[in-house]
């Protein structure tokens, strides 16, 4: 089974929220999905599963991106980030020597800090292949007819660096959406359906408290969050709170990206996640799952002593 760090977990942020950010995904996957600009890109690991969440709506975009590459395992994940990485630190002045075309794919400041900082996570996006560098030149620069298999790389490739689709294969067969409202639903890898205005870490949590709470999922112990910015400073107290409870309710941990930090922080404040129907449980728990606007922790802290120690 595949295992990844929180900081790993940074590292893939990172490249999906450039690839998201740069182009377009949502046109010709064949849905009706409805993209935004990508600010926020979350990736937290339960078990062997992947989960991916993003600010506001910003996941139909992700969801798009991964779809339009034909992601749906471990195995074409790392793939599709190993292509988009490689395109993007390749160096300028090589790319129409191997591409056969140039663009202007470039890490944003706070995606190249995510990069910087999980230096040591490179390990899982090594660069690709000389063959896999002359079938990619050949697709995106060669307007000969391809083989099946090969169409939806050459769409995804020649949609990424910027070049017009080839009119052969411009409707490339997608796999299934990766779109999940809850764990049920899981698969390898997921992107979280929430619109809500909640951060991305927040979401995902709220997930896992949620699975918690109805008595699933009780043998994960851990769980790995890392994403592309620093927790905002609210929800960076929010989760102080939610990894207590956790900790001494469930006897679980939830991994952030180790110190010392030099990714951006996030700025603004969410809401908090909401869950409806929460008996049994007291105000600490009842308080950190109300939805309210997350800026003021009083509510939940004083009712520490009494629930939680
Ligand atoms: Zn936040």
């Amino acid at each position: 089974m595949a295992y990844y760090s929180a900081q790993d977990l940074v590292l893939f942020s990172a490249i999906i929220a450039a690839a998201t950010r740069e182009r377009d995904w949502d046109y010709g996957t064949g849905n009706n999905l409805k993209g935004t600009t990508v600010q926020e890109v979350q990736c937290m690991q339960i078990g062997e599963n992947i989960y991916i969440a993003c600010n506001n709506g910003e996941h139909a975009r992700v969801a798009s991106f991964l779809q339009a590459f034909g992601v749906s395992d471990h195995g074409s994940f790392i793939l599709c980030l190993k292509y988009c990485h490689h395109l993007y630190t390749m160096p300028h002045a090589d790319k129409v020597n191997l591409l056969g075309v140039g663009n202007d794919l470039k890490y944003s400041g706070p995606e190249q800090k995510a990069i910087d900082y999980s230096a040591p996570s490179h390990v899982h996006v090594r660069p690709l292949s000389e063959k896999q560098l002359t079938t990619a030149k050949t697709l995106i620069s060669v307007d000969s007819d391809q083989p099946l298999e090969k169409r939806q790389l050459a769409y995804f490739l020649r949609k990424f660096v910027g070049t017009d689709p080839n009119p052969k294969f411009t409707c490339p067969p997608y796999g299934a959406s990766l779109l999940i409202k809850s764990c049920s639903d899981a698969k390898a890898i997921n992107v979280l359906e929430d619109s809500l205005t909640v951060h991305a870490e927040l979401k995902l949590l709220r997930m896992v408290a949620e699975e918690k709470l109805a008595g699933r999922m009780m043998s994960v112990r851990r769980v790995n969050l890392g994403g592309l910015k620093q927790a905002c400073v609210p929800c960076a107290r929010w989760i102080e709170l939610y990894n207590a409870w956790m900790k001494v309710q469930f006897k679980t941990s939830v991994e952030l990206p180790p110190p010392p930090e030099s990714r951006e922080q996030g700025s603004g404040a969410g809401n908090r996640p909401l869950i409806g129907g929460i008996t049994g449980y007291g105000n600490y728990v009842k308080n950190l799952f109300n939805g309210v606007k997350n800026e003021s922790f009083e509510d939940i802290s004083r009712h520490k002593d009494d629930e939680i120690l």
